[in-house]
């Protein structure tokens, strides 16, 4: 090792001893945790009661230090002495990410000084970055529930993790020749998603190994691209769990992580603005967390079957927000899991709700079609060489699809992708197939299947 990346591993370790405290020394996680491991076998009843029991604290909370919520509810009419059941959330209206924008500062509880609080931001996928204000509590109180996840997964704060997510290294597209930092406070490797490449990958693996990392966390998309790769040189680096975020995680990801890493994936949803967490048990059922708010399924009247996320967070009492939308989609799903856990259940995580273009030809075209498509190209076409795959629909309903990949396609797999595409695709479509170095990545490093109207075109290679 270097003396440049062993002084930024020293660097970052300073820096983890820090988050070590704030996260696990002072506060609530101790305590939180211990509670954590009980409540996780309550009854759905007995939850139902804490719910309530925090949703009226909240409420009073909110009434009496946070002037938005003082005024809403003098403007609509009710007290915190109108909340007597779960039901009676909905007497707040939902509220916007272009609602905490408007409101700003109101937002914030007088009960919290500034020198108590960390300011957060939004993931920004959908251009608008969000200031959000949390106290410190709540910080230690987040942690717990990461590591009770953690703990359903069989890891231990001794593991070592990798991270393959929106943690930057360096900026995107500057050249680094160490792509990571390690942090031994907290035990985490943290590598570079932007340099993700088929050139960097035996630089990962090494790590991996090097490091000896228990479980990895991070995009699927980022961690199937390392796992197909181990598999076609057929490497294995055995772990405990990988746990997987912020995509749609499909089966053929699942299938590929878990042979290449010989553990199985557990998959999370969770947000900066913390009101729903949502994650796989042992069973593989997706469980809405109870204990960590309220969330409510809403019905989408143009597309059946759907809900969207709108959550109340409990623990974050500097700038509570109450019936947030997330944006985000689920597909619900069956009552009961057989691990025991009487969380309500949800079939599978969409993600945020995708943006849909009509064409001239009075079809609709979004972002599950496209996912319908790679999925095949990507995993059903296995004999293609193609790691990475990326649609984008520029103007004049021109359609490219970028793949990574270490050789071009020949003619005759150009033409199978073609017919595929145009098969799926509204006719009003021009398709081009395009070889490139690497696929585009938003801000935070994720892998979108489809991406509108880009400000840069990049260069075939
Ligand atoms: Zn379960």
């Amino acid at each position: 090792m270097n003396a440049k990346i062993y002084v930024r591993n020293v660097k970052h370790t300073m820096k983890g001893l820090l988050t070590w405290s704030l996260k696990r020394a002072i506060g609530p996680y101790r305590k939180q945790s211990r509670w954590l491991r009980q409540v996780q076998w309550y009854s759905a009843q007995e939850l139902q009661q804490l719910q309530l029991k925090y949703l009226k604290d909240l409420v009073k909370h909110v009434y009496e230090t946070v002037p938005y919520y003082r005024q809403l509810m003098t403007r609509e009419g009710f007290t915190p002495a109108d909340i007597h059941a779960l039901e009676d959330i909905q007497r707040f209206p939902i509220l916007t990410k272009q609602d905490i924008l408007s409101a700003g500062a109101s937002l914030h509880s007088r009960k919290y000084p500034k020198l108590l609080t960390k300011t957060g931001y939004s993931g920004g996928t959908t251009g608008v970055r969000v200031a959000l204000l949390r106290d410190l509590w709540s910080i230690g109180n987040e942690h717990a529930f990461v590591r009770r996840q953690f703990d359903w997964a069989g890891l231990t704060t001794q593991d070592v993790c990798a991270y393959l997510s929106w943690r930057i290294v360096c900026p995107p597209g500057q050249q680094q020749d160490y792509p990571y930092w390690y942090d031994a406070a907290m035990k985490e490797l943290v590598l570079s998603t932007f340099h993700l490449s088929n050139s960097t990958i035996p630089t990962y693996l090494e790590l991996l190994v090097k490091y000896k990392v228990m479980a990895m966390v991070g995009y699927p998309s980022a961690i199937a691209s390392i796992a197909r790769y181990c598999l076609r040189d057929s490497i294995k680096i055995p772990m405990k769990a990988v746990l997987t975020t912020s995509e749609n995680l499909d089966a053929f990801q699942r299938k590929q992580i878990s042979e290449a890493f010989v553990c199985p994936v557990y998959d999370f949803y969770g947000g900066s603005e913390r009101v729903c967490y949502i994650h796989t048990c042992s069973e593989g059922s997706y469980h809405i967390l109870s204990e960590y708010g309220i969330t409510e399924l809403i019905e989408i009247p143009e597309q059946p079957g759907i809900r969207k996320i709108v959550a109340t967070g409990f623990w974050n009492r500097a700038m509570p927000l109450i019936r947030y939308d997330t944006g985000d989609l689920v597909i619900p799903g069956p009552r009961m899991c057989s691990c025991g856990r009487a969380y309500p259940c949800v079939e599978k995580i969409i993600g945020r709700q995708s943006q849909i273009i009509k064409t001239p030809s009075g079809r609709e075209f979004g972002a599950t079609v496209v996912e319908c498509i790679m999925e095949f190209i990507l995993h059903d076409l296995a004999s293609f060489p193609i790691f990475e795959a990326q649609m984008i629909l520029y103007e004049g309903f021109h359609l490219v699809l970028e793949y990574v990949s270490e050789r071009s396609l020949n003619a005759g797999e150009e033409e199978k992708i073609n017919s595929l595409v145009k098969f799926h695709i509204p006719e009003d479509f021009s398709i081009e197939l395009r070889r490139v170095s690497s696929i585009q990545k938003t801000a935070s490093g994720k892998a979108l299947s489809l991406v509108f109207n880009p400000s840069t075109q990049k260069t075939t290679i």
